[in-house]
């Protein structure tokens, strides 16, 4: 009876320790069925609902960083289903609050569009955020991260080469993280 207890406990631990395993890529845990995941990269959902007048900006924003990293994709969450990202308009600044590496709530701030700001490359700088870049202000246009800082003028709204190599490195990371 002890043993039994002892046994189970050692079980339940397993699993905890590797959530991993409950996905339906446990069932055949071989180096074969892993590798077109890490090829296809980890979805991350978003929830675009109560972006308002900015939720068309937020899936620019979304398709230009899924053409340009191959190590994570977002995709709008299916409805009734809890998103990774939750996007939300309000009357602030811009600002993002990740709960940790593709998780949290982004703000599009009106207050920043009323400036003159582009709307797709303030929603692709804090989708930035969300996949765990850190601001880089000053900096030039050619900078996502660089964010207000280069000014009403640029409205770039694509990565620079650094940033998405930057990005590919997190998701790679994570991944790995989440397959062991
Ligand atoms: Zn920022």
């Amino acid at each position: 009876m002890r043993i039994r207890t002892l046994t189970g406990g050692l079980a339940a631990a397993l699993v905890l320790s590797c959530p991993a395993l409950t996905g339906p890529a446990a069932a055949v845990p071989s180096a074969r069925t892993a590798q077109p995941l890490a090829a296809a990269g980890r979805v991350l959902t978003y929830d675009a609902r109560a972006a308002a007048e900015f939720a068309s900006a937020v899936d620019r924003g979304a398709a230009i960083w899924n053409a340009s990293v191959a190590g994570v994709e977002l995709r709008p969450a299916a409805s009734g289903e809890r998103a990774d990202i939750r996007i939300v308009a309000d009357d602030g600044w811009p600002r993002s609050l990740p709960d940790s590496l593709g998780r949290g709530t982004v703000y599009i701030g009106r207050q920043a569009v009323d400036q003159g700001h582009s709307t797709i490359r303030i929603a692709a700088h804090e989708l930035g955020h969300m996949l765990g870049l850190p601001d880089r202000k000053p900096g030039p246009c050619s900078s996502l991260m660089s964010g207000a800082s280069a000014g009403t003028s640029c409205t770039n709204a694509y990565p620079s080469a650094a940033e998405k190599a930057q990005v590919e490195k997190n998701f790679e990371g994570a991944l790995t993280g989440a397959l062991m």
